[in-house]
């Protein structure tokens, strides 16, 4: 199954074009804004269903699909629907990621981590810490995309030294999106003079 979800973002005016300042702290002309997607519950679902046909195609087992709040809540109960899996979610607590609400991990339950889009994987990674924390297996990582630093399944783009997932466990994402990201002392926009926008901080 091919889908352009590239043209997806673009039609849901989620791939904004300026000068943002990614969480990361880097500088990029283009933001994602994954919300924006999946504020339409049809392409959500249409998402999550070739999402969840790509790990099924795989054969990786898992009981229970676990995003981390609040930018993975969305693709991760998506995905947890199409799988027919039990769907639990992550938080920040004081800086650090936590389970919480009552959610229960059994002793060797195979936990899959959904992002809405896979950067360095840093917050997908301290959620599989709290999985594994309570006892949990992490036996993967999904996005509805990723951002060309990490490798998933399918594709031919290779790992940069800046994914902190690990090597041995499958990424599965819909498409690569691989667009630049520059250090602030190096960011070619701020040299043509503009300022960094940090996505949210103005009512968006
Ligand atoms: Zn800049």
């Amino acid at each position: 199954m091919t889908m352009d979800i590239k043209q997806i973002y673009l039609d849901a005016s989620a791939m904004l074009e300026g000068h943002f300042k990614l969480s990361s702290g880097n500088h990029s002309q283009y933001y994602l804004q994954s919300a924006k997607v999946l504020e339409n519950p049809q392409t959500a679902k249409v998402l999550a269903d070739a999402l969840a046909h790509t790990i099924q195609a795989h054969g990786l087992e898992i009981d229970t699909v676990c995003a981390p709040a609040l930018g993975g809540l969305i693709a991760g109960f998506a995905l947890a629907t199409a799988l027919d899996k039990r769907s639990i979610f992550a938080e920040r607590v004081n800086g650090e990621m936590h389970i919480r609400r009552g959610f229960e991990i059994s002793a060797g339950e195979k936990v899959l981590i959904c992002e809405d889009i896979i950067t360095t994987g840093g917050s997908a990674m301290e959620a599989a810490r709290a999985i594994e924390a309570l006892g949990g297996i992490v036996v993967g990582f999904a996005a509805l995309a990723n951002r060309g630093f990490c490798q998933r399944v399918g594709s031919e783009l290779t790992r940069k030294p800046s994914c902190s997932l690990p090597e041995d466990k499958p990424l599965f994402a819909l498409a690569d999106f691989t667009f630049e990201m520059y250090a602030p002392d190096h960011c070619p926009l701020c040299a043509d003079g503009s300022e960094a926008i940090k996505p949210g901080s103005r009512g968006n």
